[in-house]
């Protein structure tokens, strides 16, 4: 069955109706050259030949299939940004994704990548809220020097940015949880093993986000697919499969295909879900190009229909729908694992670390005993197979490098992206306004003894890497009129969520405040909440 298009009069450039014409110029460069095709140049030419070598269309297109993003020059202010062309903005430096599946990594990959922060990247180093490690400072000399050492340990930066199918975020406490029914790694590995770097599925029309984990604690409702852990009444345990979801200027909450898929049958119909992607993805308009308006133009029923019938061939079991949580799990402190380990979540301010941090931590791991970390989609850290008698020393270890595992509450939920201090699109700074944020909470609101924590979510601009529609506080980053001065300042969203409280919170329109009152604002809203909630009531309620 081949569908015909939703309105025959206008092409949304969907590939499998040959509306094949390139409409925008990242179609035209992919169709002229495959992004995964860039490596052999960076290594061949671009770092030998140095920075100025570097075509356009590589430095700001293909060079993100290898996790390479060019860094903001320093000292252009934020509200500058957008009257900036692309070239004065570029400095002669990355930023570099190390892609983490599943956020899973030994010591030993640790320890290889705090190097290449030191050696490398001025021992800049931030935890993403996608499981990565990112690297700053990069010059493109290194980075064959970079890929070698990676690789040594099996890990890589393939397609770690780009329009193709990235990191694969998986539960951070996959096969040790007490709570998890099946562990999913073996569906990320098989994907991983398979298909990232194939260039059958390398040019989409858009980036493609995944979370593959029997527990909800990868932030299922706003990726492209999620597979989240169910108990089907007959077939037993499996996955519960979501598409579309998505944040940015437009965003979605995934949905429910209504379908079910044992372990074994994630790979393939994660696979039939990109390839969808890929044949009719909308290609046209770039803002329009995410699968959250594919899968909204058609809706859950015809999705299915299509992926059934045209890429997997056969029917998928009909399936209930996954629990949800009612907190964000983001693991933090200590649990005890399936086998009578402990695992040790470690809060870090908004995912800021460093190489020399991320060193010690695995010296500390390995001196608990530990020889696998894990990184979350809450920008934070894990410590698996700790002995219990090694907890403490751990947890007293990590203290001067600047990880809590018993984090105020304000430490624990502040989440930021990367904003002025590296990225070409923001317009705000936003990692140190946390950090300052952090500071200013912990002393204004000790003592207040809220028993329900207040996610605090700041990105730099629009576009909601820091997922602030979700956070119960969330503030996007713009320039602030104060007077005759030009300021920078945050539009405030309230009561976004996700699981038991998924929604996205409410803009108030009128409501923009300045960065130098963030704290006095943030104070207030709390203390108004607490004041005046039942117990019990979560913010997002
Ligand atoms: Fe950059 Fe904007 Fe994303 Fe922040 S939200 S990292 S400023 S693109």
């Amino acid at each position: 069955m081949r569908v015909t298009a939703t309105t025959p009069t206008k092409t949304h450039g969907q590939w499998a109706l040959d509306e094949r014409e390139p409409l925008n110029h990242n179609e035209e460069f992919k169709a002229e050259d495959d992004g995964l095709n860039v490596r052999r140049r960076i290594e061949e030419v671009y770092a030998r030949e140095g920075f100025a070598s570097i075509a356009p269309d590589d430095l700001r297109g293909r060079m993100r299939w290898w996790g390479l993003y060019t860094q903001r020059r320093q000292g252009i202010d934020g509200g500058r940004t957008a009257s900036i062309p692309p070239e004065e903005l570029d400095d002669e430096y990355f930023m570099l994704r190390v892609r983490c599946d599943g956020g899973a990594l030994s010591t030993e990959q640790l320890r290889v990548i705090a190097g290449i922060s030191t050696e490398f990247g001025r021992d800049t180093a931030d935890i993403t809220d996608r499981q990565n490690i990112q690297l700053h400072w990069i010059r493109i000399e290194d980075v064959p020097e970079i890929w070698r050492r990676l690789e040594a340990v099996e890990l890589s930066t393939t397609e770690a940015c780009g329009d193709c199918p990235r990191v694969l975020l998986g539960s951070p406490v996959a096969g040790v949880s007490a709570e998890e029914v099946i562990d999913a790694t073996p569906a990320i590995r098989e994907i991983s093993r398979r298909w990232i770097g194939d260039p059958t599925i390398s040019n989409l029309p858009r980036k493609f986000k995944t979370a593959i984990s029997w527990l909800p604690d990868t932030a299922p409702e706003i990726n492209d697919v999620s597979f989240v852990g169910v108990v089907h009444p007959e077939l037993g345990p499996g996955f519960d499969v979501l598409v579309g979801g998505g944040l940015s200027t437009n965003p979605k909450l995934a949905v429910r295909l209504g379908a079910f898929a044992t372990l074994e049958e994630v790979p393939d119909v994660w696979r039939g879900v990109v390839e969808i992607f890929r044949d009719y993805g909308y290609r046209r308009l770039r803002h329009r190009a995410r699968i959250k308006f594919l899968v909204q133009d058609w809706g859950p029923e015809k999705f299915r229909e299509v992926l059934e019938t045209e890429y997997l061939g056969r029917r998928l079991a009909d399936g209930p729908a996954a629990p949800v949580s009612e907190v964000p799990m983001d693991h933090i402190g200590v649990h005890e694992q399936t086998d009578g380990l402990r695992y040790v979540g470690f809060a870090p301010v908004a995912g800021r670390v460093s190489g020399a941090v991320l060193s010690s931590v695995a010296d500390a791991a390995e001196a608990a005993g530990s020889q696998r970390v894990r990184l979350t989609p809450y920008q934070k850290l894990l410590v698996l197979d700790v002995a219990e008698d090694r907890v403490e020393p751990l947890i007293e270890t990590m203290r001067p490098l600047g990880l809590e595992a018993r984090p105020t509450p304000w430490r624990r939920s502040v989440m930021a992206c990367t904003g002025l201090e590296f990225c070409k699109l923001a317009i705000v700074e936003t990692k140190q306004r946390a950090r300052d944020l952090v500071d200013e909470l912990e002393q204004r609101l000790d003592g207040l003894g809220l028993d329900t924590p207040v996610s605090i979510h700041l990105n730099g601009c629009p576009n909601s890497c820091a997922r602030i529609q979700t956070a119960d506080i969330g503030l996007k980053g713009q320039i602030v009129t104060v007077g005759e001065e030009q300021v920078e300042g945050f539009q405030v969203h309230l009561g976004g969520g996700l699981g038991a409280d998924a929604g996205f919170g409410r803009k108030l329109r009128a409501l923009k405040v300045t960065s130098a009152e963030l704290g006095d604002y943030v104070e207030r809203v709390v203390r108004r909440f607490d004041e005046q909630r039942v117990p019990g009531e979560r913010f997002a309620e």
